[in-house]
């Protein structure tokens, strides 16, 4: 198996390659390397590597591993949320990329001792398997989270469908774009919507391109298994 901090270079290459397409900074990307399919120590090597951002979607292999690496890192909950799991993971999580529904909005501002940046998931690609919000409901969504004080809206976060046709992906990556820009533009006080978590290991460039700000990777830096 390779080690991270060989496969995080090789990343890192790419995501310059895919910056210079696209005139933008490496500096705006942030990598969350997703460690949802191995160990502890693996995780931990990642963070020596380099890495300052975990992703888990499970509490317990967050919780397993944060009791290890604790505070090295930044911790991202990407997956599906339970509303009943917020209060063991909202003082170990620094941001929840899996905000979908009202009621897990409210379980999250009454847990929370402080406002937590969260992406609002959605469903670009209409897929039923698919997490999300259809796009047409963000709007009243975001606006209905003007009352909870522990919810900051930072950014939208989709999940591509699993094809390999680059435009049909890059489709996905611009529809999200355009409603981040959207919602944005509307300068919600407590929606400022600035990011875009979009990109896994096997599109994370096209993302980038088209203007992804946290890329989520898993498979291609940390591995499937160890
Ligand atoms: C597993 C997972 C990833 C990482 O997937 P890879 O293809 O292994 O890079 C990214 N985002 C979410 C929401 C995931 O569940």
């Amino acid at each position: 198996m390779n080690t991270v901090a060989d496969n995080l270079a090789h990343i890192q290459e790419q995501i310059k390659a895919a910056c210079s397409n696209c005139n933008r900074d490496p500096e705006e990307i942030t990598i969350i390397a997703v460690t949802k399919y191995v160990s502890t120590s693996r995780a931990q090597e990642a963070v020596e590597a380099g890495i300052t951002d975990l992703g888990e979607n499970r509490k317990e292999g967050l919780l397993e591993k944060y009791d290890i690496i604790g505070e090295q890192a930044k911790w991202h909950f990407i997956g599906s949320l339970q509303s009943r799991k917020v209060k063991e993971v909202i003082e170990q999580v620094t941001m929840i990329h899996s905000l979908d529904r009202k009621s897990l909005a409210k379980e999250i501002n009454k847990r929370a001792k402080r406002p937590v940046p969260c992406f609002v998931q959605v469903n670009i690609s209409g897929e039923e398997s698919k997490q999300g919000l259809d796009p047409d409901e963000v709007e009243s969504f975001i606006e209905g989270l003007k009352a909870y004080s522990n919810i900051k809206v930072a950014g939208l976060m989709t999940m591509a469908p699993h094809i390999e046709e680059e435009e049909q992906l890059r489709a996905t990556f611009r529809k999200l774009r355009a409603l981040r820009d959207f919602i944005r533009d509307k300068q919600y006080a407590h929606a400022p919507c600035e990011w875009l978590s979009m990109g896994m290991s096997n599109d994370f460039q096209l993302a980038i391109e088209e203007g992804a700000t946290h890329v989520r990777i898993g498979t291609s830096l940390v591995g499937e298994q160890n």
